[in-house]
């Protein structure tokens, strides 16, 4: 469990600030430090077999205002507890933490959707009701408390650069150039007759209501914000799956680009269907934008956690933002910070940043079937505990929702959930940024 360990100290430490080491804290059966985490049945961990815990052996208990669950532990007891001066964590938060930033139970589950994707309803977090709490981070705020009694000093948290959290906006670019027959067919359904005339006689003009990247700069430029704008370079379907309804080679895409650099916005690669196993086909996508991309999110969010960690780094992405659930908003990794995914064959972290994906335009609007009005009120509960921890909430909002073709309301949803966002003083920025400020601030 020695890796494991170092694995989540270091992602602890990275949301502290702190430098702790395996000699400060001891983790273990036996006290070797002042401050002990107590370990549990951690034997499938350390031998890397599925584990999928009993519902009715998790133990839950109060941390900070919530109850969060406990993995690995067989007495109900205090959480933690003081003897002779050693502070002692009586549950096995390490085991637990690596439990879920892992993915251990995607790597073991054989259940999968039609396209090979971890399914939410099959996730603990689902099934345990907590896609909406990081539960790593009361496990992390447990481990920072009893550090602050024990060192009788404060742990500030996260400062992005003043604000009290960060939003990562961004946006999936699947279709520029289709917006005239969707919205005409949307149209005609709801015998809206005149709408398709005006949509064919704009595209005839060039102008296709989706290719509104200028709108969405312009809105964000009101609140001082930036994003990340993922683009798929590959327009031929692949696995059953469209791609892109544009050509990334036109030079209008030059022209595109400049302008979102200019505000100060950032290019991604949305790598197309296959790519997400797929090493030559990704570096082929990427290498197809020409200009230095940072990262990445795969369309579809196709993911296979056994390949797709090391297609990434071999790729040599920095960072990228692909987990998350389609059906659900909330945290996959049950983790409100970037964070580096671990490789459960080497016993060792990979080298790229995870940003993990929570909320998307589509699950409002598809899965869950909101109304844009009722949404925010439905994700403010996501907020408070991003807020909370000083967390990263990361957003996505597709171009095709800023129009009110096909999808009224929901660019208004959007403009909704920025007021909210500087309302509580939060910073509205792009990935590679808020990565930065992460890793460096
Ligand atoms: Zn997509």
């Amino acid at each position: 469990m020695k890796e494991k360990f170092q694995y989540v100290l270091d992602t602890f430490n990275q949301v502290y600030n702190l430098d702790l080491t395996q000699n400060e804290i001891s983790y273990g059966l036996e006290p070797t430090a002042k401050i002990h985490i107590k370990q549990g049945r951690t034997t499938a961990l350390e031998r890397k077999q599925a584990y999928f815990p009993d519902k009715n052996q998790i133990i839950w208990k109060i941390w900070n205002h919530r109850e969060i669950p406990f993995f690995f532990d067989s007495e109900n007891t205090e959480i933690y507890t003081e003897v002779d001066g050693t502070h002692i964590i009586n549950y096995d938060i390490i085991a637990s933490s690596f439990f879920l930033l892992s993915g251990w139970q995607e790597y073991f589950s054989t259940e999968k959707d039609s396209y090979g994707r971890f399914r939410c309803e099959d996730s603990y977090q689902y099934k345990l009701g907590i896609m909406s709490i990081p539960v790593v981070n009361y496990y992390f705020d447990i481990l920072k408390t009893i550090w602050e009694i024990n060192t009788k000093k404060t742990v500030p948290l996260k400062n992005w650069n003043g604000s009290k959290f960060a939003a990562c906006l961004t946006h999936d670019i699947d279709t520029c150039e289709s917006g005239w027959i969707q919205g005409s067919f949307h149209a005609i359904k709801k015998h809206h007759f005149i709408t398709p005339i005006i949509l064919a006689s704009k595209k005839l003009f060039n102008q296709d209501v989706w290719f509104n990247f200028n709108e969405i700069l312009n809105i964000e430029k009101q609140f001082g914000a930036k994003s990340t704008f993922f683009f798929l370079a590959q327009n031929k379907p692949n696995l059953r799956i469209k791609n892109a309804d544009y050509s990334i080679e036109k030079s209008k895409f030059e022209t595109v680009f400049n302008k979102i650099t200019s505000h100060g916005s950032e290019i991604g690669l949305h790598g197309s269907t296959g790519t997400h196993t797929n090493l030559e086909m990704l570096i082929r996508d990427k290498n197809k934008i020409k200009l230095s991309i940072n990262g990445n999110r795969f369309h579809f969010l196709l993911f296979d956690i056994k390949k797709t960690p090391q297609v990434i780094d071999n790729a040599g992405f920095r960072y990228d933002s692909s987990l998350g659930f389609a059906e659900s908003f909330g945290f996959r990794n049950s983790f409100c910070f970037p964070f580096r995914p671990f490789d459960i064959q080497k016993d060792k972290s990979f080298g790229y940043y995870e940003i993990p994906l929570v909320l998307m335009d589509g699950t409002l609007q598809k899965y869950l079937h909101l109304s844009p009005s009722d949404s925010i009120e439905k994700i403010i509960p996501v907020f408070e505990e991003v807020i909370k921890f000083k967390g990263v909430i990361t957003i996505l909002w597709h171009n095709s929702h800023f129009s009110n073709y096909k999808y009224p309301g929901w660019k208004d949803t959007y403009i909704g959930i920025l007021s909210k966002c500087k309302e509580r003083f939060g910073l509205l920025d792009s990935c590679s940024n808020i990565l930065d400020i992460y890793l460096n601030g």
